[in-house]
């Protein structure tokens, strides 16, 4: 049969089968050492084919289908090791939030430039509505606008307000869609606003209790009742770009990109070389300077490059 992997553990693997139950997966032993940069040779999102044990709800995977896209991060156990987060993934929704606490641009940035380095479609959700004043809707406004003038989706919403979720709900229609987002952020109550009954613990686990432990902690797809799927991340804080080259990171910064085709030199990394057009378009504000910020800090952290 063929089947979605919803969850993880390690060894054991829940996947939705076509025939709409659920079943507990192992996998051949021999399909383990077929990808071994990888700790985990299945991951959320996986489409595998598997052979159902006799009159029982457990399986064994065979096989992986083709993933269309995948995201990666280094393993938590600090080896040099690559563990596959999600496959197949139609769209990577960052929740941030201007209040309590603040999502800074960065983290929105390094999270929008991985969803591009692996082909993946992404947005920002602007999360808690209901406590912003003015001010701090105008920001948001106009933060939004920004992102939207890159390319990227923006939804405005509270998690406490079913009216503003509308919009949103309606993009996850039949779509396999990653959350991710800063503990504190709210991903947690808007899921389980937009998917009733689901119940994921909220506000609780602050980051303070978090720190130094070694939670390990496993993505996971939750089904919407009017089809598609929420790719949760729990205690994943950190998304980045992994093995590219200096020179590749201006991709993933769409605007930039485009800018970059009026430099002078072709291998100008944008920092301080001579006639560089993405320079004079964030001088000239064509750029804005926090996405050109967010390209720099990039650009300075060594330990991300081949
Ligand atoms: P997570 O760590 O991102 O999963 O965040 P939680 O869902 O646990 O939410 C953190 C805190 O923010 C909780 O106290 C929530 O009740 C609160 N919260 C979440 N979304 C909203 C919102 O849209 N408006 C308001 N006012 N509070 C929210
Ligand atoms: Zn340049």
């Amino acid at each position: 049969m063929e089947g979605l992997v919803l969850k993880s553990t390690g060894s054991w693997y829940d996947v939705l089968g076509d025939d709409h139950k659920n079943y507990k997966c192992r996998i051949k032993g021999k399909m383990r050492t077929q990808n071994i940069t990888s700790t985990n040779p299945v991951a959320v999102g996986d489409k595998v084919l598997f052979e159902i044990q006799k009159g029982s709800d457990e399986g064994v995977i065979s096989e992986i289908r083709e993933r269309k896209n995948f995201i990666q991060r280094k393993s938590v156990n600090l080896s040099k090791q690559i563990h596959i987060l999600a496959a197949n993934l139609d769209l990577a929704l960052v929740v941030a939030t201007p209040v309590m606490p603040r999502t800074s641009t960065g983290f929105i940035d390094r999270f929008l430039s991985t969803a591009e380095a692996y082909r993946i479609p992404g947005g920002v959700v602007f999360n808690k509505s209901d406590l912003f004043d003015e001010e701090v809707n105008e920001y948001v406004e106009a933060l939004a606008e920004m992102y939207r003038s890159v390319g990227y989706e923006t939804f405005i919403v509270s998690a406490i307000d079913s009216g503003t979720l509308v919009e949103l709900k309606d993009r996850l229609h039949n779509q396999l869609t990653l959350f991710a987002g800063h503990s504190g952020t709210g991903k947690s109550t808007l899921i389980n606003a937009l998917i009733p009954g689901i119940e994921l613990r909220t506000g609780e686990i602050s980051a303070q209790h978090l720190k130094g432990k070694h939670t390990t902690t496993f993505a996971e797809a939750h089904p919407l009742e009017e089809g598609g799927f929420i790719v949760d991340t729990p205690g994943i804080r950190e998304f980045g770009i992994l093995n590219f080259e200096k020179n590749e990171v201006s991709h993933f910064f769409p605007e930039i990109f485009k800018a970059s085709e009026g430099c002078k030199f072709n291998n100008c990394l944008h920092t301080i070389e001579k006639n560089c057009a993405v320079i004079q378009a964030v001088e000239d504000s064509q750029i804005a300077m926090t996405r050109y910020h967010s390209y720099l800090s990039i650009l300075e952290n060594e330990d991300i490059f081949r």
